[in-house]
């Protein structure tokens, strides 16, 4: 009886770690505890407190402008994402940052918009944050977490008070400077972001080469103080060679983009 009890539980624990695995759009596995639905229902729960917490922008040149490149990104985004209720706001902050979370919710701040010199590299930054959501990057850190015994009383917590957990549960999310924690995504989650990012804009018509000269614009910015996009988004040389890498697979897509007449005028 006892045996069969032990076997049972064994099974569970076989079948619960199966279930929790999952596989991101570049093949790898990842963990992934908490159901989608419940994810997205996070990843909104937390788009409406940074919204109650941070103005937006009223300078409809530049909401049009961000909604202009997003659209031309998100007629791209693979079947299984794109019945997300995408949605981008552009908020009034100097900080150097974008976020995006689980649900298709994302952030641009007005600062970065002085470091994306133009649409394209715009795009490189949009793209790689929809990379975080297409590839789950917020659950894989959420089950990452939890699996390391953090005890986490998700969504509860998330529309309450601001208290330490609440501001950790955010950075697990993708919103760490906003929140005053940093946690920086794993090399790995960047990589895989940056990569789908490159792909979707240049199956978009946005010229790939650029997100070279976003990420040195970003490192050049952070001359005076680091901008808060780099404290949770290490850039290195790394990056800018594994873009190098990809790039002739972008480049063709993307001389296919204009081939086909996708031609984004953003700008
Ligand atoms: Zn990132």
């Amino acid at each position: 009886m006892r045996r069969r009890i032990i076997i049972a539980f064994i099974l569970f624990l076989i079948v619960a770690f199966i279930v929790a695995c999952a596989t991101s759009p570049t093949g790898r596995r990842q963990l992934a505890f908490f159901p989608t639905s419940e994810m997205n229902q996070m990843g909104v729960a937390a788009f409406e407190q940074i919204q109650e917490e941070t103005p937006r922008s009223q300078d409809q040149a530049k909401i049009r402008y961000v909604n202009c490149v997003t659209d031309a990104l998100l007629a791209h985004v693979p079947r299984s994402h794109a019945g997300l209720d995408w949605n981008i706001v552009l908020f009034d902050d100097d900080a150097v940052n974008a976020f995006a979370l689980p649900g298709g919710k994302m952030g641009v701040y007005t600062g970065l918009l002085r470091v994306a010199e133009n649409q394209h590299q715009l795009a490189a930054v949009i793209g790689h944050e929809i990379g975080h959501v297409i590839a789950e990057h917020g659950n894989e850190r959420m089950s990452t977490a939890y699996a390391t015994g953090a005890s986490l009383q998700i969504v509860s917590v998330l529309g309450g008070e601001r208290t330490a957990q609440r501001d950790r549960m955010m950075g697990l999310l993708g919103l760490g400077a906003q929140f005053g924690i940093i946690l920086p995504f794993s090399r790995t989650q960047e990589r895989e972001a940056d990569i789908i990012g490159l792909d979707l804009m240049a199956e978009a018509g946005f010229n790939p080469e650029e997100s070279v000269s976003l990420w040195r614009n970003m490192a050049r910015a952070s001359g005076n103080g680091p901008p808060e996009f780099l404290s949770t988004h290490p850039s290195s040389d790394t990056r800018i060679r594994d873009l190098t890498q990809h790039m002739p697979r972008a480049r063709s897509a993307y001389e296919k983009a204009l081939e086909g007449g996708r031609r984004p005028q953003c700008d």
